[in-house]
Formats: C-alpha cells, sequence, structure tokens
C-alpha cells in the first residue's frame, strides 16, 4: 500500500488525469505504486532508460485504456527529454537502420510513391537515413537536443528540436507520418494521434508501434513485463489503440507484432535486470566468443499498427 503523501509526491510535480480516450474517470488500479524513484529526470527520460515503473497503472472502466495515474506533470517530464545525453541508444544506431528497413519495406507496399515523411520523435534520425537513402523526402523532430544534434552530425538530416506540436507544420504536409516508440511516452496520445492526421495527406499512412499490455508476453510477465517502465505513461492493447484511431478520423489497415533487431550485447545488458543469473552467464558466453555485435531479433511484446487517413 502507498500513502497519500506519496500519491501526492514530495515535489508537487504530480497531476491526476482521466481516461484519455473516453474521458472517463472511473479507474481501477491494475498495479498500486511502489518505491518512488529518486534517480534525476534526466536519467529516468533518456531513450534508453529501462527504470521500473514506479507510479501506479489504472484502467479505466469504460473502455479499457490503462494508464499511469497520478503522474509527473507534462512540462516535468519534457524537462526531463529536453537535457541530457544518451550513448548507450546511439550505439544502437547500425541495427536499428536494419529494424527501419524492415519497416520501409512494409510501408512501401502500401505506399508506393515515395513522397515526404516525417518521423516524430526521430531521435537519432536513423529512420529518416534510411529512408532518405530509399528515395524518400525527409523531414524530422526530436526533443533531446543532443540525440538530434548526434543525428545531424552523423546523417546530415536538418532534425527539428522540439515536440511535434511545436513545429507548426501544415495542413497536409505529408505522405507517410511515423512514430516510433513515441506514443506510449506522450501525455495527450488523442491529442497527439489528431495532430499526426492533420498534417497528413488525405489518404496518407501513419505507423505507430507501441508496447502491447494486451500481448501474450505481456500477460504471461505481468507486473515483471519488460515494458512497464518508468518513462511509459499509457499502455494500449490493440483494442485501445484501434479505437483511439478511429476516433482521430484513422481507419487501421492492420496490426502485427513489431520486431526490431538489436546488437546480441545491448539485450543481454538490458535483459540482466530480469533474467538476473542466467542472463549473466549468458552475457559472459557471448563476450568470450566475441558476439555481442551480433544483430538478433527482439520482441518483447510490441505491436505495430499502419493506418490511413480518412477523406
Ligand atoms: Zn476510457
Amino acid at each position: 500500500m502507498h500513502s497519500e503523501s506519496s500519491t501526492e509526491g514530495p515535489t508537487g510535480q504530480y497531476e491526476s488525469v482521466s481516461c484519455n480516450l473516453c474521458g472517463g474517470t472511473d479507474l481501477a488500479t491494475v498495479l498500486p505504486a511502489t518505491q518512488r524513484s529518486e534517480a534525476p529526470l534526466e536519467v529516468r527520460f533518456k531513450s534508453s532508460s529501462d527504470e521500473k515503473l514506479h507510479d501506479s497503472l489504472v484502467a479505466c472502466r469504460s473502455c479499457g485504456l490503462q494508464f499511469v495515474n497520478p503522474r509527473l506533470r507534462p512540462d516535468v517530464i519534457l524537462g526531463g527529454y529536453r537535457d541530457g545525453t544518451d550513448e548507450t541508444f546511439v550505439s544502437q544506431a547500425s541495427a536499428r537502420e536494419r529494424t527501419f528497413a524492415t519497416a520501409l519495406n512494409m510501408i512501401e507496399r502500401l505506399a508506393p510513391h515515395r513522397g515526404h515523411i516525417l518521423d516524430v520523435g526521430t531521435a537519432a534520425g536513423a529512420f529518416l537515413h534510411v529512408a532518405r537513402v530509399r528515395g524518400w523526402t525527409v523531414s524530422g523532430c526530436e526533443p533531446n537536443t543532443w540525440l538530434g544534434g548526434w543525428g545531424k552530425r552523423t546523417y546530415g538530416i536538418d532534425i527539428q528540436p522540439g515536440t511535434l506540436f511545436a513545429q507548426h507544420y501544415a495542413d497536409g504536409a505529408f505522405d507517410v507520418v511515423t512514430v516510433w516508440d513515441v506514443l506510449e511516452h506522450t501525455h495527450d496520445p488523442q491529442g497527439f494521434l489528431g495532430e499526426c492526421q492533420r498534417v497528413l495527406k488525405p489518404g496518407g499512412l501513419l505507423v505507430v508501434n507501441v508496447p502491447d499490455i494486451g500481448s501474450w508476453l505481456a500477460r504471461l510477465m505481468g507486473r515483471h513485463w519488460l515494458m512497464l517502465l518508468s518513462t511509459h505513461l499509457y499502455y494500449f492493447t490493440r483494442q485501445t489503440l484501434g479505437q483511439m484511431l478511429q476516433r482521430v478520423g484513422f481507419q487501421v489497415v492492420r496490426m502485427k507484432p513489431h520486431v526490431q533487431w538489436l546488437e546480441l550485447g545491448y539485450v543481454i545488458k538490458r535483459g540482466g535486470p530480469v533474467g538476473g543469473g542466467v542472463v549473466r552467464v549468458a552475457g559472459k558466453l557471448v563476450r568470450g566468443v566475441g558476439a555481442g555485435g551480433l544483430h538478433v531479433p527482439y520482441w518483447v511484446g510490441q505491436t505495430v499498427a499502419i493506418s490511413r487517413k480518412q477523406g
């Protein structure tokens, strides 16, 4: 059990919210809060952060959407994203490029005309790099100053600093919008998806992935699921994600498991806190034979949804 003072937060940086999908206020606790983190915000909100969720997870009794409540205020969170450096995240650039090449194969089957693509929360721009090589015109934005700067130097892509809303893109500016590992971090996912819809051309494609709390792996692992992280505010299922997409004017084309490629050494490092001794032994073996840089497929219950803007 947590006390009232832990719900309010010692610093007054917390807020309570209603359901972002249906506006419901009748909320059931799924996982109660545990000991709150003392880590500095720029450490908690790194792209490669793997700090476990400490705040309480609730479910809306009307629509089933699951989210963190109470939670840190949006301005506090955004400050955490803006600052800080992330060498661990960019160390995986080549494996990420492989993930994105696979994703682009899928996108190009549905959007054969290689027009203007926007990647929101592009981090260091690995996706845009792959897309540009394949003939797309690319744009991207990223709140973290350090990651955006790394992408500019490495790929020569002009990554705009700040959030999607800070960019003020024109209506219907893009043929495709991609949102990789971002939606679960936003404080207003429905507003965010609505902005994606606005900047897409009619018939344009939105590609968004989420940690899927309805996936078999999430249900099997329960509170030990790797995606229950302090940086993740929303926990979608295929149903709640599909409902939210429809609500803002998208038609869902398909949903499928989202498999990433990562370096084996990185997977083992991130799995260590959960896998314990077995993972540590595996890590020694992998380093011993020099296989840490090997690319391996990695799936921990992620789902990707491809939708089309109606109209
Ligand atoms: Zn709801």
